[in-house]
């Protein structure tokens, strides 16, 4: 009998969650907000492993002894360019090519 009490009331108390009595406007905002912060996360996660992939590429080249020239026209790449990225493998002229494609 009691058992039967209990589920009564869990069954009322989730039929009230599911009408009206929550405010359903807030609640499909924060789900918004929820998909746009994982979405977020994710392009975020998204640029560490292309920076990895960047930083690892630039390992390479150091060993090969090509690091600090372009990898499209092999001309040294600005100092102060590498300065502030110093994973970058093409030059200005040559990511600004790139990036227009
Ligand atoms: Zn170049």
């Amino acid at each position: 009998m009691q058992l039967t009490t209990i589920e009564e009331e869990t069954f009322a108390t989730s039929q009230s969650e599911l009408s009206g009595d929550v405010g359903l406007d807030d609640e499909s905002a924060d789900a918004g907000t929820a998909t746009f912060e994982r979405e977020k996360d994710l392009s975020i996660e998204n640029n560490i492993r292309d920076l990895l992939a960047k930083i690892e590429r630039a390992l390479t080249r150091i060993d090969a002894g090509t690091y600090g020239t372009c990898e499209r026209c092999a001309k040294p790449i600005e100092k102060a360019r590498i300065k502030a990225l110093p994973y970058v493998d093409l030059c200005i002229k040559d990511a600004k090519a790139r990036s227009r494609r």
